[in-house]
């Protein structure tokens, strides 16, 4: 048996490493205070799962599913759409249903990617851009966030020969793992960018509604010519704390649309209809629990980040997402300083270096822990700091 050579391209997914780290510990007897994933805590509103049952019940939904969604899911999107951003979308041709957004992140590089093609990703940035990328036998170009360009990527200096075979711009948003956020006018800037070198771009939204201190992140869809030239992805993981459901969405060029749905009808068969049923009760019911699991990471964020600021680390207060993405000390690699933040406080975090190679120096704690565990961390780093002095 031989696997393909395109596996060989693929480092390993940094988060099987980390959980095996992990896991050896808690087999050791230590109880680890997991800093290091983002998954949100609390579970899915219960009104939603309620109306997902007796989905679950409806034999109509016992069957395959279509792969564009149902009519009724896509027009909820829509609608959500309208409400939130004041973007107009047409159900039929600018929507599609993902089976997660992760799904349709990877699965777009099929579209646009041959052999030799260039994506434009963030580094540091969520691993899925480049490793799509890497699966259809292109090459990422990354795009270094820097911390005093407020982790937004500088066009200028993307060499002309690297613009020029370039077929796809990666952004995300608010920032995973950064916590960045930007407004519009950047986003017109990338329109620009990719208009002037005929590329197309992906926005991954899928932090726009975890955010904080009233603020409202932007859709790239309000951007001016944003639909002329990108999509962008929204996932309810992370807004209606729907992760293990897997449901999410793509919205924008028609085109592009169209061409995503050409590969996924002949790869997969859609989401589970009683989960899109859910889907679209979260979509148009009442979203005020939103604000209700804002506030609690926001309380939680507050707390954490004071004490990273004491401990010898530096942070940003985010104004959206649930990360943190902190400094480590002079003199430590990103995965130096977490596996010892494991081994001498039992706190796991993520090295910031799985993110990219612009993500050394720092690593990402994210806020998706019990309250009670969070404060227990917080006790942690700074006994762990007194006991270092
Ligand atoms: C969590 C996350 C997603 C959403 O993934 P789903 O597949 O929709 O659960 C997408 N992009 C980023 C940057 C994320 O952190």
């Amino acid at each position: 048996m031989q696997v393909a050579k395109r596996l060989d391209r693929l480092p390993r997914y940094l988060f099987v490493e980390i959980n095996r780290r992990i896991a050896e510990k808690k087999a050791e007897g230590m109880d680890v205070i997991n800093f290091a994933v983002g998954d949100p805590d609390l579970p899915t509103p219960s009104h939603i799962i309620e109306y997902m049952c007796e989905a679950v019940h409806d034999p109509v939904n016992h069957r395959y599913p279509e792969t564009a969604g149902l009519p009724q899911l896509r027009e909820a999107i829509a609608g959500w759409y309208r409400r939130r951003f004041g973007v107009t979308l047409d159900p039929s041709g600018e929507v599609l249903p993902l089976i997660g957004s992760k799904e349709g992140i990877g699965h777009i590089a099929l579209v646009f990617i041959e052999s030799g093609d260039i994506a434009l990703v963030p580094d540091p940035g969520y691993p899925v851009y480049s490793m799509g990328t890497l699966l259809a036998g292109g090459e990422p170009y990354f795009m270094p966030l820097k911390e005093e360009n407020d982790f937004l990527p500088d066009f200028e200096t993307i060499p002309e020969n690297v613009a020029r075979r370039a077929k796809l711009m990666w952004l995300n948003y608010p920032n995973n793992p950064t916590g960045a956020t930007t407004e519009l006018e950047f986003f017109e800037k990338a329109v620009c960018f990719a208009k002037q070198h005929g590329l197309a771009i992906c926005h991954d939204a899928a932090y726009t509604e975890v955010a904080f201190d009233g603020y409202k992140p932007p859709s790239f869809m309000q951007a001016s010519g944003a639909r002329e030239v990108g999509v962008e992805f929204h996932s309810l993981s992370k807004t209606y704390h729907m992760t293990g459901w897997r449901i999410g969405m793509v919205v924008g060029n028609a085109e592009m649309i169209s061409a995503l749905f050409r590969v996924k009808s002949n790869l997969d068969s859609g989401i589970p209809q009683a989960i899109q049923h859910a889907a679209i009760k979260a979509l148009n019911s009442s979203q005020e629990h939103i604000s209700e699991h804002n506030a609690i990471l926001q309380w939680r964020r507050d707390k954490l980040i004071h004490v990273i600021n004491q401990v010898g680390m530096r942070a940003r207060v985010p104004k959206a997402t649930f990360y943190i993405w902190a400094t480590v000390p002079q003199g430590y690699t990103s995965i130096d300083f977490a596996d010892m933040l494991l081994d001498e406080a039992g706190v796991a975090v993520t090295p910031g270096v799985g993110y990219g190679q612009e993500g050394e120096g720092y690593i990402r704690f994210s806020l998706t822990l019990p309250d009670d565990k969070l404060e227990q961390g917080v006790e942690r780093l700074l006994s762990w700091h007194g006991r270092r002095k």
